[in-house]
């Protein structure tokens, strides 16, 4: 399984693009959050890896939480899937029940106008069609085995793990240091995870304490702009790096 990382950045950035990732799946172009200044994101990541990222393949999104660094691009995303297609079509967009609750009220004063289909008010699902993401639960989402697991956040938010035929990515989100979502996500064979100073967050000092074997396997984004992690397994992605995991 491949995944591009399409942003590194912390909610803070003024250097990268917020924390997400574009993952091939077998059925399309998964899309780990939505940040801001979204078609800029994904063509510099095309360019630096060498995959196209095409908007109107990202048939699903998986939207940990609402906060604007991993949640901004949802309206342009919306917009260009029903505006920039001749055959429109609605992305999924997976989260937990409490996001999908209330991701509307953050849509809704760019997004309820009228459409070129209809003259009333638009709703979440003429852009979207969502889907629930309860913990616990097996999905398929675009040909992948997909799961969630709530974090310790300021808000509502979900690691996600995805699991193909050929490996298994873990995506801690943003998170508090919390050692059953570290185990959680150590089952699979690649760790994505978050690493920062502010409240709500991990830092490298907390993740040093696990061992080496499993250090060797988690991957870090989120830190603030310019810092870089001590000499070690855990390396810090960049933007455009293509991950493999087997
Ligand atoms: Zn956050």
């Amino acid at each position: 399984m491949r995944a591009i990382i399409t942003g590194i950045g912390d909610a803070f950035s003024a250097l990268h693009y917020g924390s997400s990732a574009i993952v091939e799946a077998p059925a399309g172009l998964i899309a780990i959050d939505c940040p801001g200044r979204l078609l800029g994101m994904y063509r510099a990541a095309s360019a630096s890896s060498g995959i196209p990222i095409e908007v109107q393949a990202i048939d699903d999104i998986l939207l940990t939480h609402l906060h604007g660094d991993h949640s901004d691009g949802l309206e342009t995303l919306g917009f260009a899937r029903r505006y920039l297609s001749s055959e429109p079509r609605r992305p999924r967009l997976h989260a937990l029940p409490e996001v999908l609750e209330r991701v509307w009220e953050k849509l809704a004063p760019a997004m309820d106008g009228a459409t070129r289909e209809h003259g009333g008010m638009s709703h979440l699902e003429d852009y979207f069609e969502p889907m629930e993401l309860i913990p616990g639960q097996q999905y398929e989402v675009a040909g992948l085995e997909v799961d969630c697991r709530r974090t310790l956040h300021s808000v509502p938010t979900a690691g996600v793990r995805l699991r193909g035929p050929s490996g298994s990515i873990g995506w801690s989100a943003d998170t508090e240091f919390e050692m059953a979502h570290i185990e959680w996500l150590a089952e699979c064979d690649l760790i994505v995870h978050e690493c920062g100073d502010n409240f709500k967050h991990t830092t490298w000092a907390e993740l040093d304490t696990l061992g080496d074997e499993l250090k060797s396997r988690i991957r870090l984004i989120h830190l603030p702009d310019g810092s870089t992690p001590p000499e070690g397994p855990m390396r810090l992605l960049a933007e455009g790096e293509v991950i493999v995991s087997s």
